[in-house]
């Protein structure tokens, strides 16, 4: 509503009507639908029951009584999950799905502190790297503990080793002299149960293992750092949207 009282339509920009009951938008729901019955998807398509949920009807003209209840019931939704009858204190859901974070976390976790002792890549040891022809090295100055997750692993954002330059170090840009690369390459085959990792190379090889230096923070195999509350905070369930149709 403008200051004169006037009501404009967000949806059209008409006067005199709000998008709750604006013509336009009601006769673009009806084609939508339209042309998913034709497709075949009856009363099961998204704009079918957008359409009976705003009109209180089905296409066909048969009344939607249990579309136009929802819709003004107002029932609370769980916000993970989008079920009703509970909220995220309670929602079976997303206790499971933090579960899962957890245990996969670990797992990552306990798989990338054994990989690194047993490539021997701790503080101090020397990682090669073919530059057009030239090998260059680079020294692991740290490790960023905190980024590996089972996501970060998946999606190869690990960022998990900081390195030196050691090879031509005063004539590389100053972007090129310090870098963070993440894990390398694990043959799928050995990785953990239910972890995955993007397939991703950088061309780094260990040519010059240390047998010390891989000591993550206290707390870190146990999953301190991770506020599991905070992780979900705005997550919600892959059936979320799905889950509308619900109680
Ligand atoms: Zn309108
Ligand atoms: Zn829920």
């Amino acid at each position: 509503m403008s200051w004169s009282g006037t009501v404009y339509c967000r949806y059209c920009g008409d006067k005199g009507h709000n998008s709750r009951t604006c013509p336009q938008k009601t006769a673009h729901y009806k084609q939508r639908a339209e042309a998913e019955v034709e497709n075949g998807e009856g009363r099961e398509g998204y704009w079918h029951r957008m359409y009976a949920q705003r009109t209180g009807m089905w296409l066909d003209g048969d009344a939607a009584p249990e579309m136009k209840k929802r819709r003004a019931g107002g029932t609370r939704r769980c916000k993970y999950c989008n079920k009703t009858g509970h909220n995220t204190r309670t929602c079976a859901e997303l206790a499971q799905a933090k579960e899962q974070y957890l245990t996969d976390a670990r797992r990552v976790r306990e798989f990338v502190l054994r990989e690194v002792r047993a490539m021997g890549a701790g503080i101090g040891s020397l990682f090669q790297q073919d530059e057009y022809g030239n090998a260059v090295a680079f020294m692991v100055q740290g490790h960023v503990w905190e980024n590996v997750t089972h996501e970060t692993f998946a999606s190869g954002r690990t960022n998990f080793f900081s390195l030196k330059r050691l090879t031509g170090a005063t004539t590389a840009s100053r972007w090129e002299r310090e870098r963070n690369v993440n894990f390398p390459q694990i043959d799928p085959e050995s990785l953990p149960e239910g972890i995955t990792q993007t397939n991703y190379s950088h061309g780094l090889q260990m040519v010059g293992p240390v047998s010390g230096g891989v000591n993550p923070p206290d707390g870190w195999l146990e999953l301190e750092d991770i506020d599991i509350k905070e992780v979900f905070k705005d997550r919600q369930s892959p059936n979320h949207y799905d889950n509308q149709w619900e109680d």
